[in-house]
């Protein structure tokens, strides 16, 4: 099985090519809403939509016109990949399910005072490469690029876009995964409770971390100033980019921590198990939890981490509780926010909420992925003659995670 992978470098371009960069992620802006426009029109016409090859047409043709000039300027296939994009939104959005109504106009960031263009360009025979420490992207050059860790496969696309304060790209990959695990040997479920906090149902247990807690007294401090200041000042403005920087170290710090929480978690378990977070924001999670998005971070590596190196993911979707449910015997409780520790009222043992509530997970993950025919629970024969310790599982159907549905 092939995963596609982004990993994000970060560019220094010159001063030539970064007004290239601005030029071409303005334009990619400019198409998207050009063609959205069409669309909307078109969609209010007759019912219809513009699929990929209208749009490409559509592209082509207004490109002789001089009010086009600066979709000639643009790399055509960068140009085509806004076209394949929006479809993909389209019908996204569309869908039995979805939101019915149109994506969003992209706004410009004179207007926001933000830099959040972007632009995708696709390797086509053999386009994009990187020699000599830069990157050649087509109609711009090659820019130099800071190339921290090695390319796993050939590049698929390169995103480039301007980031709190720092131009880097993300490149897609295509890297193969490992064979899955004919025997998995552990198996554990994880709870991230309201305060960011990672509890396994094996004890493990990860703190979101201080620095983190520090940036974000900072940046409250920063919008409180900012609030002082009058608007569109220059006192206002420099707290403003102070502001910015700090969110881009701010979500920098976090993935790092997301990356080495879910890349040590994989590394010991052979099977981890989730709550689908959905579910759980809506049973009790409070505003700023869902908006400070660590957890979900932490799944979304996991799972393609977990799939790399051939062994399982699982979230179980249903709306189970698993928060309060005695680890012991199985007794429902309801506990408030505060409660980090409760006694049992059935079998009175005290315990730790978010270690009780890991063990439910990883309990009902267990019975759900032998329901599914996933996993089969095998003894080992060292084991035979005692209490089992170690849970041993065999996968019993091929592909993992994310198959398991095609499979079924
Ligand atoms: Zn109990």
């Amino acid at each position: 099985m092939k995963k596609t992978l982004r990993y994000n470098y970060r560019l220094n371009p010159t001063p030539e090519q970064e007004v290239k960069l601005i030029e071409f992620g303005a334009t990619a802006r400019g198409i998207w809403n050009l063609l959205l426009s069409e669309n909307m029109r078109r969609y209010e016409y007759d019912k219809t939509f513009l699929f990929y090859k209208d749009m490409a047409s559509l592209l082509k043709g207004i490109k002789s016109f001089e009010e086009f000039d600066w979709i000639k300027a643009f790399d055509s296939a960068a140009a085509q990949q806004v076209a394949r994009d929006l479809e993909t939104a389209l019908k996204n959005a569309f869908s039995k399910g979805r939101v019915q109504h149109f994506p969003k106009h992209k706004i410009s960031y004179k207007k926001k005072k933000l830099h959040n263009d972007s632009f995708r360009a696709v390797n086509n025979s053999n386009c994009i490469r990187i020699e000599n420490g830069a990157i050649s992207i087509p109609k711009v050059g090659k820019v130099p690029i800071v190339l921290h860790r090695d390319l796993a496969s050939k590049i698929k696309s390169v995103t480039v876009q301007f980031r709190h304060g720092k131009w880097e790209c993300s490149i897609t990959q295509e890297v193969e995964c490992k064979t899955a695990l004919r025997v998995l040997n552990r198996i554990t479920g994880f709870d991230i409770n309201s305060k960011q906090t990672v509890v396994g149902s094996d004890g493990f247990v990860a703190d979101n971390p201080k620095f983190l807690k520090h940036s974000k007294e900072k940046l409250n401090q920063l919008q409180r100033q900012l609030a002082r200041r009058k608007k569109g000042s220059n006192r206002w403005q420099k707290t403003k980019q102070r502001i910015n920087k700090l969110h881009g170290r701010i979500s920098r710090q976090r993935l790092d921590f997301a990356h080495k929480i879910s890349r040590q978690i994989t590394n010991e378990n052979d099977i981890l198990v989730f709550e689908d977070l959905n579910v759980k924001a809506m049973q009790k999670f409070n505003g700023s939890m869902v908006a400070d998005n660590v957890m979900g971070l932490i799944t979304q590596l996991s799972k393609y981490k977990a799939e790399l190196e051939g062994k399982l993911y699982h979230e179980i979707g249903r709306f189970e509780k698993s928060t309060g449910i005695c680890a012991e015997c199985g007794q429902h409780h309801v506990l408030t926010l505060n409660d980090r520790y409760f006694t049992c009222t059935a079998c009175g043992t005290y315990q730790n909420r978010d270690l009780s509530s890991a063990k439910s997970i990883v309990r009902t993950g267990e019975l759900d992925l032998i329901a599914a025919g996933i996993v089969a629970r095998v003894y080992p024969i060292s084991q035979q003659k005692q209490a089992i310790k170690t849970k041993v599982f065999e996968l019993s159907k091929l592909g993992c995670g994310s198959e398991k549905k095609e499979a079924a």
